[in-house]
């Protein structure tokens, strides 16, 4: 059964009357173009890109408790990946199995890009950093952040985030981690 059915059958994802909630928080069914382009609209020097990503981060850091149940009765590591795809931000899956050597993450069909491809030369994808370095920071009990080193926005086949604690990520991708964290 895929996520999404089990949810469904769980109830641990409803549809009501006017409100749709996942593991009991609000969520919504947007268009993504307008949301896609008021974000990018947003993201459009490096503060506000900062600014994005750490509002989504703790957004999903808030859910913790909720959260963290979910992601105990699953395998910590898929659930992370299953989590992304989702909430429909693209189709999230590990370079190569998750260690504490290796947490390079690969995006495919990233909607941002989908929208801001030929739009943007830099990174696009901050809301999506910013729910894998908290999804990640729950199911794995680290404080995680989210680095996005290679983006298909400028061409590449995929999009690439690094995973790691803040520290060691400012050690290794200073420049990038001014631009991004
Ligand atoms: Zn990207």
């Amino acid at each position: 059964m895929n996520l999404l059915d089990a949810l469904l059958m769980s109830r641990k994802m409803k549809f009501e009357d006017g409100s749709i909630t996942l593991y009991g928080e609000s969520v919504a069914i947007l268009p993504l173009e307008g949301f896609i382009m008021y974000a990018s609209k947003i993201a459009s020097d490096k503060s506000t890109t900062k600014i994005l990503y750490s509002t989504m981060r703790n957004s999903m850091l808030e859910q913790r408790n909720k959260l963290n149940a979910e992601s105990k009765d699953n395998d910590p590591s898929g659930w992370i990946c299953d989590s992304i795809n989702l909430y429909g931000f693209g189709k999230m899956r590990y370079e190569k199995p998750l260690s504490s050597q290796n947490r390079t993450m690969i995006l495919e069909c990233s909607p941002f890009v989908k929208i801001l491809k030929g739009k943007s030369s830099a990174p696009v994808d901050h809301i999506v950093r910013g729910a894998l370095a908290g999804i990640a920071s729950i199911a794995t009990g680290q404080e995680l952040h989210a680095l996005e080193t290679d983006c298909a926005v400028s061409g590449r086949e995929n999009c690439r985030f690094i995973l790691d604690s803040k520290e060691k990520l400012v050690n290794e991708f200073r420049e990038l981690c001014e631009m991004q964290i």
